[in-house]
């Protein structure tokens, strides 16, 4: 398994990347939106599992970061 992305990751930290959407203010957020329905997003159904964006890290299924897009 790979690591999780630590939330001080530069990359993290500029796309706002969070582990978590509960309570997430972000202008850019959209209501049920998060990583497990992200484009870039290849965990399947696992709680945690990797992001396009992020290689050699694995983000939270339910977390978000600004670069998401609605899977197609
Ligand atoms: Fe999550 Fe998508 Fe951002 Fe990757 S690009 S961290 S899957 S919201």
């Amino acid at each position: 398994d790979l690591p999780k992305l630590p939330l001080d990751n530069p990359q993290a930290k500029a796309l706002n990347y969070v582990e978590s959407t509960e309570g997430l203010t972000h202008p850019n957020f959209k209501p049920g939106s998060d990583c497990a329905n992200c484009q870039f997003w290849t965990g399947g159904d696992a709680e945690w599992g990797p992001c396009t964006l992020f290689p050699g890290h694995h983000v939270a299924a339910k977390g978000w970061c600004s670069a998401w897009a609605r899977k197609a």
